[in-house]
């Protein structure tokens, strides 16, 4: 049951309404849904819903379809975003939202060398949990039950050498009171699914709970447990599906991958999946895992041992390090087709925060001494909440970034350079429309910004109208001309639609909006539907699915290098580097210049020319180049090319985007 109060509600009416619930018998608590403050109640008790909808401070009362009402999607429409470590030195992880988040280690803690090793080697490939069981729920009593408090201080140990939170089972209640000091996330293990005291008492703890399905467990009764944990206290669960007992038994249990659709379509908790479990044989893993990325998933947890052949259990399904570091680098590229971000830790070096999607919280402390830090300052892009851009940035920065919307590209560059926005966010290319070449001549006359960073962002065009509007009630269709043109065989085929251009998409989403009107909608992303509070007409409008646009992150050149560091390249080696260059004006020029990466096996992603402003007929080059390992050829390269070139330009190094 939800209480919606009124705007007008004061603390004393809230108190009142709370005391009410709970003297019959109901768990309350705070939320808001939308701009609605609302206590949600769950529980069997009994109540008079009249005698409750005129209690001073209740706008209206309803009763939510599902037993399930804290857990539900109908009380919280936005989705949950759990943050698991962040005290102690150990950066936060969230889980959930417009990220990937991986956790792995072994399935259980054999020793202090095994957990350390399999740490340092999972944090290499990018995990940022660590996982491992302390106390094991054995199908045997004679199997190996794990090393219990002193495996869980081995682990602790562990994630602290690697800057990593741990996750670890607890089999029992009578042990969860003294894990919780020691462990940042605790799981309730599948056979433990429905162990309502151990849940009652995990919920109280009001640590985040990672919940494994129950191999027997319908949806129903696996939300029914995330239920009892968040009305016993705490509001960080993740949901894990683990595979379920089917009549198959090639594979050790069943992936159910429509069950991540499902859940996060029933409840607002993020939901990761256990592709170890699920198949239980090593060779089966990654492609389960990339199947549940694909599906949706916010993240995997994935055993991983250095020699699983000596592991003491579930070796035949533990990945090789060499293996896992694979599916990271699958999941990398995977994550932009389904609109997320991988978040992992720095490739090579110190370092330890979380890189990518961590945004504002974690990874900020790695950019701490840039005067730029976005930490401290907001981030620059153009358009309305719930542009493409705004999206881009949500996906580099995090959700609780500050942001500051300007009105052209110029401004970005205006606002970076003088010091109001810490960095800024400028898309540069599409890959059906091409460049934008404004931003790349911004960068001609702003020497002093660099590029930082890069993201390549999959644009998903929605048809989005107002509340009541249907494709056939629409006249007007309003977005960007690039939205038009990107959505041209889904338009031709309503020629009767009127079309008006707008300076962006989202700002196309805002006026429809504001007017309400059945008549008229916007071509738009899913965000901006989101941010206006609009209805998804139809999604996935787009005529090549194949649409991509690439987002540069630009701040400002610190006295001695490229520029304040962005988070998402922590302390990892730079991939990728932009150069501007014009050469003389002979035979074979161009070709020397690029001879002299290609001597050195610098590899060209990009070239484009642009006039020179002011020069008829006098062309610069824009490179993209790739940063070779190898120490010093990258700078030899620069060197000679700069021998080469009459006018040179160095635009910033960086992490190339996936
Ligand atoms: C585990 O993750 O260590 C485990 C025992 O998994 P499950 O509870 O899903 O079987
Ligand atoms: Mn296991």
């Amino acid at each position: 049951m939800i209480v919606v109060l009124s705007r007008g509600a004061g603390p004393g009416d809230k108190e009142r309404i709370r005391a009410y619930l709970r003297d019959r018998g109901f768990a309350v608590r705070d939320q808001r849904f939308g701009e609605d403050e609302i206590l949600g109640a769950a529980g069997k008790g009994a109540v008079d819903l009249r005698e409750l909808g005129i209690l001073p401070g209740v706008e209206r009362v309803a009763a939510t379809s599902k037993p399930y009402e804290l857990a539900s999607r109908e009380t919280r429409a936005e989705d949950t975003i759990v943050t698991v470590g962040g005290t102690g030195g150990i950066p936060p992880v969230p889980i959930g939202g417009a990220r990937i988040t991986v956790i792995a280690g072994p399935c259980a803690v054999e020793s202090r060398e095994q957990i350390l090793e399999t740490a340092r080697r999972v944090r290499e490939s990018g995990a940022v949990i660590l996982r491992g069981g302390a106390y094991k729920p054995r199908s045997s009593p004679y199997a190996f039950q794990g090393l219990g408090m002193k495996g869980l201080e081995y682990m602790k140990e562990a994630g602290e050498a690697c800057g990593m939170p741990i996750v670890t089972e607890v089999v029992s209640p009578e042990f969860a009171g003294d894990m919780k000091d020691v462990t940042d996330m605790f799981q309730i293990g599948a056979r433990n699914m429905q162990n309502f005291e151990l849940l009652k008492k995990v919920g109280a703890l009001g640590k985040p709970a990672l919940l494994k399905r129950g191999p027997s467990a319908t949806i129903e009764e696996w939300l029914l447990s995330a239920e009892y944990l968040l009305a016993s206290g705490t509001r960080d669960v993740v949901l894990c599906e683990r595979g379920i007992r089917t009549f198959e038994t090639y594979t050790r249990n069943t992936l159910d991958i429509s069950a991540i659709s499902v859940v996060k379509g029933l409840s607002h908790l993020p939901v990761i999946v256990d592709p170890s479990h699920a198949v239980g044989i090593r060779a089966k893993v990654a492609s389960a895992g990339l199947a549940a990325i694909a599906a949706g998933a916010d993240g995997l947890t994935v055993e991983v041992h250095p020699r699983p052949e000596e592991a003491l259990s579930d070796g035949p399904q533990s990945l090789f390090p060499g293996q896992f570091e694979k599916l990271m680098r699958d999941i990398e590229a995977l994550a932009p087709v389904v609109g997320k971000e991988l978040l992992r830790t720095p490739r090579a070096g110190g370092g330890s925060a979380p890189r990518r999607g961590g945004g504002g919280t974690a990874g900020a402390g790695e950019t701490k001494g840039g005067p730029e830090s976005p930490a401290e300052k907001p981030i620059a892009f153009n358009g309305e909440r719930g542009a493409f851009a705004d999206q881009a940035l949500t996906r580099l920065f995090g959700e609780e970034a500050p942001r500051v919307q300007v009105h052209s590209f110029k401004e970005i560059f205006d606002a970076v350079l003088e010091g109001s926005a810490g960095a800024g966010i400028v898309p540069v290319e599409n890959s059906l429309a091409g460049s934008v070449h404004e931003n790349y001549d911004l960068f001609l006359r702003y020497p002093d910004i660099a590029i930082t960073g890069e993201l390549k962002l999959r644009i998903v065009h929605c048809l989005i109208a107002a509340p009541g509007a249907t494709l056939d009630s629409i006249t007007l269709v309003r977005s960007h001309p690039q939205g038009f043109a990107q959505c041209r065989e889904f338009l031709d085929q309503r020629p009767h639609w009127r079309l008006e251009a707008h300076n962006d998409t989202a700002g196309a989403a805002a006026s429809v909006a504001r007017e309400g009107t059945i008549e008229a909608a916007a071509i738009a992303g899913e965000a901006a539907a989101r941010v206006y509070g609009l209805r998804i007409l139809k999604e996935g409008i787009e005529t090549n699915p194949l649409n991509y646009t690439r987002f540069l992150v630009i701040s400002r050149r610190t006295a001695g290098g490229g520029g304040w560091t962005h988070p998402s390249l922590g302390s990892d080696r730079p991939t990728k580097a932009s150069v501007v260059f014009s050469v003389p004006d002979k035979p074979g020029s161009l070709f020397l210049c690029l001879k002299s990466m290609a001597d050195r096996g610098i590899n060209l992603s990009k070239l484009e020319s642009r006039p020179i402003p002011g020069k008829p007929w006098e062309y610069q080059f824009y490179a993209d180049v790739s940063v070779p390992e190898t120490e010093g050829a990258f700078d030899a390269a620069l060197g000679e090319l700069k021998t080469r070139t009459e006018d040179f330009r160095f635009l910033g190094a960086y992490r190339a985007a996936p």
